[in-house]
């Protein structure tokens, strides 16, 4: 049994629900949708439009069944956030066209279903790459926008919105509005990051990053403990295009923070004697198999070693071998670098029959080597170790509901049984708790745990309020709604 989010809000009853003369459910189009991390799901009328007519179309039958409609892309936000059980899901992972390529100048336009995997694929032999991407791949450009994704660079080269000319927004009531930093710019700033309350992106224009190989400089190195891990990231962070950490969950004591760190570097114009091999799709794929065992295999031998005593064995095994590669350099494929997760389809199995939670947190620098041994020593005391923990640098940036601080964010990974939910979301309270005090910030994207008193003090209270009246003007029949928007930003 997996775990469940039994109080995530289901569709309430709302003035959508007091029309009169509702039509009947379209049943046929009832799909068990679930959460990334597999903790919650449930029964939803699933729509997957291929045009913007069949969007509004989707809308009407919602209206007509009194309904609301959550969006949907890849579905790899690890909680509720394009959840609805028992009310209408837009997924728009058939939209996913590419709309116009310019390869002299990077730009591309693309429908919102169109995978971070799509472009990069698309653009990467003219010499582009996407600036910023997330863990995986799988990400639709439409969900990227939504969450206002960040990648390793994200000190650098901030959050997917800054690299973003222009959307097109559809809003509920029908109409297209273009939202650019210059057009409609109180928008633009809330609708990327903003979850899909406030309508559905239905195309987007990115500048992408020029590259002159599909090769990175990486660099790593082993770090003893929290102060030195963080500020060996914060040197590596001023001086490289990545940088990023991975922290032993179980070493506590004496041996916390210590971390295995890797920062990478675009190559310059001459420095790849054979750009257009490694500027190829082929040279970028991941094998997919491991020993000869195909990784699809993977995740179900995997299942009997995710457990706290061999987790803590793989945890330490993994710090002393990277710690005997101390700073050694080597060349790695975009791809592989960037989409490490990616390398062993649906990992997550592993977890299974649990559900895997991820908790982050975004801690500006003076707090973030007093409060992240505490979460971790926390987690221990409550009996769920993080099995993975990962570090990135972060820098503040403009959007409405950002999530970014001038500091460093802490991803905790969690195995969680559905009969230890509550004791989970206990422990994850004390931790958010602790984590508001240190003027820490949270990542929908990522989150199941939130209450809206919790996340309207970390984002503060001028940015919910705003984001409502823009929600009110566009949406004023509440249509647009997610359980993460219903437990989260639209409660009052
Ligand atoms: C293995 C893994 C690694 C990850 N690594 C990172 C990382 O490194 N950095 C990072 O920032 N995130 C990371 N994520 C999180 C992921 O990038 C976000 O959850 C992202 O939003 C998922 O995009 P999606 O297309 O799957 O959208 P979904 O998860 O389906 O939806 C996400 C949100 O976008 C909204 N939405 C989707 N499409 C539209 C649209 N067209 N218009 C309006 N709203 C829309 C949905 O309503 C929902 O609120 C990771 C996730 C996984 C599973």
């Amino acid at each position: 049994m997996v775990a469940r989010v039994e109080d995530s809000p289901r569709d309430p009853v709302s003035p959508l629900q007091e029309a009169q003369h509702l039509k009947p459910l379209p049943t046929d189009r009832l799909r068990r949708v679930e959460a990334w991390g597999m903790t919650v799901g449930g029964p939803c009328y699933v729509f997957r439009p291929s045009t913007v007519e069949g969007i509004l179309d989707a809308f009407d039958a919602a209206r007509n069944a009194g309904k609301t409609v959550a969006i949907k892309g890849g579905g790899n936000s690890y909680g509720d956030a394009f959840l609805n059980r028992e009310a209408f899901v837009l997924d728009l992972s058939r939209m996913r066209r590419i709309l116009e390529w310019n390869p002299a100048t990077g730009v591309i336009q693309v429908e919102p279903g169109a995978t971070i995997a799509d472009v990069w694929q698309y653009v990467l032999e003219d010499g582009w790459w996407p600036p910023v991407v997330s863990g995986t791949a799988a990400v639709t450009l439409g969900g990227a926008l939504a969450a206002n994704i960040h990648g390793k660079n994200n000190y650098r080269a901030g959050p997917i919105g800054e690299h973003v000319r222009a959307v097109w927004l559809l809003t509920p009531g029908g109409d297209v509005l273009p939202l650019s930093p210059s057009q409609n710019s109180e928008l633009f700033y809330a609708v990327i990051g903003g979850f899909g309350g406030l309508g559905v992106v239905v195309a987007a224009e990115i500048q992408l990053k020029k590259v002159y190989s599909g090769l990175l400089d990486v660099s790593a190195f082993a770090t003893g403990r929290w102060v030195e891990t963080l500020d060996r990231l914060d040197e590596l962070a001023q001086s490289n295009d990545y940088a990023v950490g991975w922290v032993d969950g179980f070493a506590l004591g004496a041996k916390a923070g210590r971390a295995i760190l890797h920062s990478a570097n675009y190559l310059k114009e001459g420095d790849d004697p054979h750009p257009e091999e490694s500027l190829s799709v082929e040279f970028q794929q991941i094998p997919t198999t491991v020993f000869g065992i195909p990784k699809t295999a993977l995740p179900r031998l995997l299942r009997p070693w995710v457990r706290p005593l061999t987790m803590r064995w793989i945890n330490s095994l993994k710090y002393r071998s990277g710690k005997r590669q101390d700073g050694h350099r080597f060349r790695q494929g975009l791809a592989p670098f960037n989409f490490l997760l990616d390398s062993i389809p649906n990992w997550k199995h592993a977890y299974r029959p649990a559900g895997l939670v991820q908790y982050q947190v975004f801690t500006p620098k003076e707090s973030s080597s007093q409060l992240f041994p505490s979460l971790i020593a926390m987690a221990h005391e409550h009996g769920f170790p993080p099995f993975l923990a990962v570090l990135k640098r972060h820098r503040p940036d403009p959007f409405l509901l950002s999530h970014a601080v001038d500091g460093y964010s802490l991803a905790l990974d969690f195995r969680v049984h559905g009969k230890r939910w509550e004791k989970f979301l206990s422990l994850a309270n004390e931790m958010t708790e602790l984590a508001l005090a240190a003027g820490s910030r949270f990542y929908l994207a990522k989150d199941s745990v939130l209450s809206s008193d919790q996340y309207e003090r970390a984002v503060g209270a001028d940015a919910v309020q705003q984001y409502r009246e823009l929600k009110s003007r566009l949406d004023p029949e509440g249509l647009l709604s997610s359980e993460l928007l219903r437990r989260v930003l639209l409660k009052d």
